[in-house]
């Protein structure tokens, strides 16, 4: 496992879900955490103390909207600040919406591509000078099995991430000499609260039952009939921040249940 110590990971949308998971696989390894998110602010506070009692690190909470690029800015410089460094990036915060197109509302359009693609240049942008000045950086953006591959009434959801695997090997070459990593993680599904609050709109858009839309719709994608888990997500984000991960850089890396393979 890869050994954090004295590093600081600084994760977009953790409050929950698989951002949370991959914070706190890293905090497990010894890295000080910046988490961010949306949500409720007791249970926010509940989850970053439990970051720091139960792996002995320290953790603090960035409020940043990832639709507001000059926020994103000072989520990046809080981690600067706080810790001297943010040596890890991960690019995570992600919303979905279901529509066909030509009902796909504007505002939703907007959301997406500015939280699923637009944070991570910024971020990143905001994050790569202080990399490149220590020489050691890893960059992660969760990406997604859609992009490699659509599915319909996802037009925006699809866009973005195309878009973010673009980005990756774009940044991955612009840094590759600085001993800084990009890559892009792409799940097939993985049960969180953004996978479950789906299922009413696709119930919707396709006429379906939940249990139809589970396992016509959602698992029919999958080979293996299975959820990803964010904690295989988050074992392979800390996987490429070790050194035997050094020469993976530019990679789109599918855990997938088999999804893109067919
Ligand atoms: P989730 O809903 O559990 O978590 C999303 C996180 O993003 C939350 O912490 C939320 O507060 C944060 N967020 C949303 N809008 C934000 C904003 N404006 N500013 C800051 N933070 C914001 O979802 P998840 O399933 O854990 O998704 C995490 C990432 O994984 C997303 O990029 C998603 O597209 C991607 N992904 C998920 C799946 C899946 O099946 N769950 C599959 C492939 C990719």
């Amino acid at each position: 496992m890869a050994n954090l110590k004295g590093r600081t990971a600084a994760v977009t949308g953790s409050t929950s879900g698989i951002g949370l998971a991959i914070a706190r696989a890293m905090a497990k390894a010894g890295a000080n955490i910046v988490i961010n998110g949306m949500g409720n602010i007791a249970d926010i506070e509940k989850e970053r103390s439990a970051i720091e009692t139960d792996f002995g690190v320290k953790c603090v909470y960035s409020p940043a909207d990832m639709t507001k690029p000059v926020e994103i800015a000072e989520f990046v410089a809080l981690g600067e600040k706080t810790f001297g460094s943010v040596d890890i990036l991960v690019n995570n915060a992600g919303i979905q919406f279901v529509s066909p197109v030509e009902e796909f509302p504007i505002e939703k359009w907007d959301a997406i591509i500015a939280i699923n693609l637009s944070a991570a240049f910024h971020a990143i942008r905001a994050a790569v000078p202080g990399m490149k000045k220590r020489q050691w950086g890893r960059i992660i953006n969760t990406a997604s099995a859609h992009s490699l591959v659509a599915s319909p009434f996802k037009s925006a959801y699809v866009s973005a991430k195309h878009g973010i695997a673009g980005l990756t090997k774009t940044v991955a070459l612009e840094v590759a000499t600085s001993k800084i990593t990009c890559n892009c993680i792409s799940p097939g599904y993985v049960w969180t609260p953004l996978v479950e609050r789906q299922i009413p709109e696709t119930m919707k858009a396709r006429n379906l039952t939940k249990e139809q839309v589970i396992n016509d719709v959602l698992l029919d994608a999958q080979p293996t009939k299975e959820f990803v888990t964010a904690d295989q997500v988050a074992s392979l984000a800390l996987y490429l921040c070790g050194d035997d991960a050094a020469q993976i850089t530019g990679a789109n890396l599918s855990i997938d249940g088999g999804w893109t393979a067919e």
